[in-house]
């Protein structure tokens, strides 16, 4: 196999290279089907030898791989949009990776490309499906590579498109989102402001509520721990709530519901409050109320994967990146250091923990 010059810093990992024609990757695979939380045994971190790439595919080596609350669905084998990662395999997930051999025509080692490799160090792909990222494009927006896997990538675009065709935002709305320090809310705030809306965020805490007034600049943003949620999210939206863009579910859910102006719409985007759920919650069946409430308010909810508006995905990103170089869009990443600290980094991301983008970061290598 041939080793493009200068990429393993690492002696091991170049003995690992150059004393067989395999190479030993570090994958984290899926131990077991968590039961309501998951914890770290639920994972476990493996080594595998890795056969060179055959005719037609390339040899990838992870730079960042991005980690996203869909991945707590992956892991249980209930009826779901997408299959479930089978025990004993590699997790799934997007990364940036670069390429370090090529036996493919559409691309050279040393590109840089977004693909679905999972977690893991080190993939063989069929080139199906891999996103060229122009490193010379990046650098003039101003954004890093990584960028793909958050604000110019898949949450960026679940914003875009979900806030935009669902929630059709017009100026002098209010606009609601929680989450609103992480990946997909900062951005839905922000184009909210950029649409000529009132943006309010909903998050955990007082440093991520401030971060998303003074640096993201939402005209308000309320604490979903605080015990006055309802009275706090009222006083911060005083003509209602014409667009709820639904990231998390449960108890915000329940603050915003009262407040919902008639013909309000609301994008269904995720319900991460909900992900580690076994049964249902306690306490009466609220149905029937919530079902009136959509009744008399005339009320539009609408569930959405962001892969439905994949045709709208050049279009996306020539808005965002322009509003990124123009500084009307900002974005936080949270950079993680190393594959063994995924399932730890993961956790954290459903209690809350991270604050931004949520990535993980490789050693060794050239590029951006
Ligand atoms: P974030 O970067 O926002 O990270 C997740 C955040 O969710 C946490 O930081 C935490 O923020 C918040 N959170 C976690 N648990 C709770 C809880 N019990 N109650 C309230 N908030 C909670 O993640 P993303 O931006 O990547 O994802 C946001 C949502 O968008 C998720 O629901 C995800 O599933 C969904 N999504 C849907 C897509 C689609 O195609 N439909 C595509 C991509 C994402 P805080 O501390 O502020 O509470």
């Amino acid at each position: 196999m041939k080793i493009p010059p200068g990429h393993f810093g690492l002696p091991g990992l170049a003995l690992n290279v150059l004393h067989c024609n395999e190479m030993t990757n570090r994958r984290i695979v899926l131990a077991s089907r968590p039961a309501g939380e998951p914890v770290e045994g639920n994972f476990r971190l493996e080594t595998e030898e890795l056969a060179p790439p055959a005719d037609g595919e390339l040899l990838l080596k992870t730079k960042y791989l991005s980690l996203d609350p869909y991945m707590r669905g992956r892991m249980s084998d209930g009826p779901s949009y997408a299959a479930p990662v089978e025990v004993d395999a590699p997790m799934t997930g997007g990364s940036v990776c670069e390429v370090l051999e090529s036996r493919a025509t559409e691309f050279a080692a040393g590109d840089m490309v977004q693909a679905f490799t999972g977690w893991q160090e080190y993939s063989v792909v069929s080139p199906k499906g891999l996103r060229k990222l122009d490193a010379a494009l990046f650098s003039a927006i101003g954004a890093p590579v990584s960028t793909a896997l958050g604000i110019l990538g898949m949450p960026g675009m679940t914003a875009y498109t979900g806030l935009l065709n669902i929630g059709q935002p017009k100026p002098g709305e209010t606009v609601v989102v929680a989450a609103a320090s992480g990946a997909v809310g900062s951005a839905v705030g922000q184009i909210a402001k950029i649409k000529g809306c009132r943006a309010v965020g909903i998050a955990g805490g007082a440093a991520k509520c401030s971060y998303v007034v003074k640096e993201l600049g939402f005209d308000a943003c309320v604490d979903h721990h605080s015990p006055t949620l309802p009275a706090d999210l009222k006083a911060a939206c005083p003509g209602g709530i014409d667009v709820y863009f639904e990231n998390v579910g449960g108890k915000v859910f329940e603050a915003v519901l009262p407040l919902m102006n008639e013909f309000a719409r609301v994008p269904v985007c995720g319900l991460i409050s909900q992900y580690n759920m076994v049964e249902l919650p306690e306490g009466r069946d609220r149905t029937s109320l919530v079902m009136r409430g959509i009744l008399t308010k005339r009320i539009t909810f609408r569930g959405f994967i962001v892969s439905d508006y994949a045709t709208q995905a050049g279009e996306c990103f020539r808005e965002m990146s322009g509003w990124l170089r123009e500084g009307r869009l900002k974005y936080r990443e949270d950079v993680v250091d190393g594959l063994e600290n995924a399932p730890g980094a993961f956790i954290g991301l459903l209690e809350g923990r991270n604050f931004g983008k949520l990535l993980i970061r490789f050693q060794g290598l050239s590029g951006a």
